[in-house]
């Protein structure tokens, strides 16, 4: 998906391949769930991640398009993303211990945050989101 944003000003200025070493790990969360609520329609659901969606919860595209994903346009496609609902915007698989009830066939999107990627040519690379996860105690 194309942005026009500066990479210097929402990473830290580096991009990393798989075998790299970054500090990404939030260790559990501790109770933070700020990654998992008021993220509009940002959390894009790719073909694996709904085939997954679908086996976990074993339904179909059209019961979770009732109350738990939703389309929207992106780049001129239409596309589903997870759903943002209630007075905290939050993603309808987060529980009531603020802990996410799908987390062992969650999406890609949010396995890999902070963490995003970076398309190049045929291929991409992963650069660091510094200012969208406030856990200042990240490892390796
Ligand atoms: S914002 Fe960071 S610490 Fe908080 S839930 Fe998301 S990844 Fe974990
Ligand atoms: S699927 Fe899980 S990790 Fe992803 S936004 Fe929802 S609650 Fe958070």
């Amino acid at each position: 998906m194309e942005r026009d944003i500066d990479m210097n000003e929402v990473s830290d200025g580096r991009l990393y391949m798989a075998n790299d070493l970054v500090k990404a790990d939030c260790r559990g969360c501790h109770g933070c769930s700020a990654c998992c609520q008021g993220m509009g329609a940002s959390i894009i659901l790719d073909p694996l991640d709904v085939f997954w969606l679908c086996n976990g919860l074993k339904t179909s595209f059209e019961a979770l398009m009732a109350d738990r994903i939703e389309l929207n346009i992106a780049d001129r496609l239409i596309l589903p993303n997870l759903k943002m609902a209630g007075t905290q915007e939050a993603c309808t698989f987060l529980d009531d211990c603020e802990r996410c009830s799908i987390h062992s066939f969650r999406p890609g999107m949010c396995r890999l945050f902070p963490l995003g990627r970076f398309y190049e040519g045929h291929g991409f690379r992963y650069f660091l989101q510094v200012h969208e996860c406030p856990n200042p105690d990240k490892a390796k």
